[in-house]
């Protein structure tokens, strides 16, 4: 159940990255006084004016190391291949008893390059809030994104308690469902939910491209018959899904291989018009939308 007793639970949060989910993040904490402060840093003046003018930033800089100073809470909003660089930036910055978390779609190799220099007295607790849209900046962000989600935290064993508490508590607060996870065990559900379907679709619109223009003219104006739904997903952001990719890389590469062999199995069957084999598939497919939206996750954005 989101938690709606909304308490302050920070003094100083340093937010690295202000796009899409950042300035989501920025948007609750703002909107429910979450935090006392929040202090900014990106990659582009740009970006950090624009969260000024958003009313969602206290400070901005472009240094991440000045951000962190004194920050109570770190949350790296940033594309997952930009970890390592981040780290080297702030962690001789990174107090004992400040926590650091994030919102990277894979975990595993999070957790991996986050630990690298992890100073001692620092609470890593990594975090997947599952909701998302194809847009990206902050001005894409808004504060009822992660309304009714999942949040997937997934610390260690050796993470201090109070410390995933704190973490668990601003998510509820934004109105998610938390969940902890084993850092493998989410990447291979998200291989499966999030991964595999955006390299579908990114596959699938490729295919549309390479058609002949005429026949790409026509692809378009009649999208409604499914098409139009893949390039929803296809047109998300291409830095974050490169990250994505090749950081999921073996929880990617066995559904994929799972796929391949399903969607060989029913060209086989299309062949020898094996009518029977695509109803089963068909109808046992239609089964899971209806859990999908009893289970209230379909949601347009995700
Ligand atoms: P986004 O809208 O593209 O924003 C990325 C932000 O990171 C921008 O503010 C960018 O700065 C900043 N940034 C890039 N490189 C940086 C660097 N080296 N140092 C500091 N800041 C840097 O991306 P997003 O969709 O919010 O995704 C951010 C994270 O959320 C990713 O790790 C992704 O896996 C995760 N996530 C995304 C979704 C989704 O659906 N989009 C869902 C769940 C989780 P500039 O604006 O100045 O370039």
């Amino acid at each position: 159940m989101p938690d709606n007793s909304k308490t302050k639970l920070f003094d100083r949060i340093a937010l690295i990255g202000i796009g899409l989910i950042g300035s989501s993040v920025a948007r609750v904490i703002k909107r429910d006084k979450l935090v006392d402060h929040i202090a900014v840093t990106a990659r582009s003046e740009k970006s950090l004016e624009t969260a000024v003018r958003l009313g969602i930033a206290d400070s901005i800089t472009l240094e991440a190391a000045e951000a962190v100073k004194d920050a109570d809470i770190v949350m790296i909003c940033s594309p997952i291949g930009t970890y390592k660089e981040v780290m080297e930036k702030i962690a001789h910055v990174l107090r004992p008893g400040t926590i650091l978390t994030d919102v990277g779609s894979v975990k595993s190799a999070v957790v991996r390059d986050l630990n690298f220099n992890l100073p001692e007295g620092v609470h890593l607790v990594p975090a997947h809030p599952v909701a998302g849209t194809e847009h990206s900046g902050p001005e894409a962000g808004f504060s009822e994104l992660f309304e009714g989600r999942w949040c997937v935290i997934t610390p260690s064993a050796a993470t201090k308690q109070s410390a995933i508490d704190k973490v668990a508590s601003f998510w509820r607060a934004a109105g998610s469902n938390v969940e902890f996870m084993d850092p493998d065990h989410h990447d291979q559900v998200m291989a499966m939910t999030s991964h595999l379907p955006h390299l579908i679709a990114y596959t699938i619109v490729g295919t549309a491209m390479d058609l002949e223009e005429s026949l790409m003219d026509e692809v378009i104006k009649y999208s409604a018959g499914g098409f139009r739904d893949f390039t929803r997903i296809a047109a998300s952001d291409p830095t974050m899904w490169r990250d994505v990719l090749l950081n999921n890389k073996n929880a990617v590469l066995e559904v994929l291989q799972r796929f391949n062999e399903d969607l060989t199995a029913l060209q086989r069957a299309i062949r020898w018009d094996e009518g029977g084999t695509l109803l089963d598939l068909f109808a046992k497919t239609r089964a899971i939308r209806r859990g999908v939206i009893e289970a209230r996750q379909e949601k347009l954005y995700d």
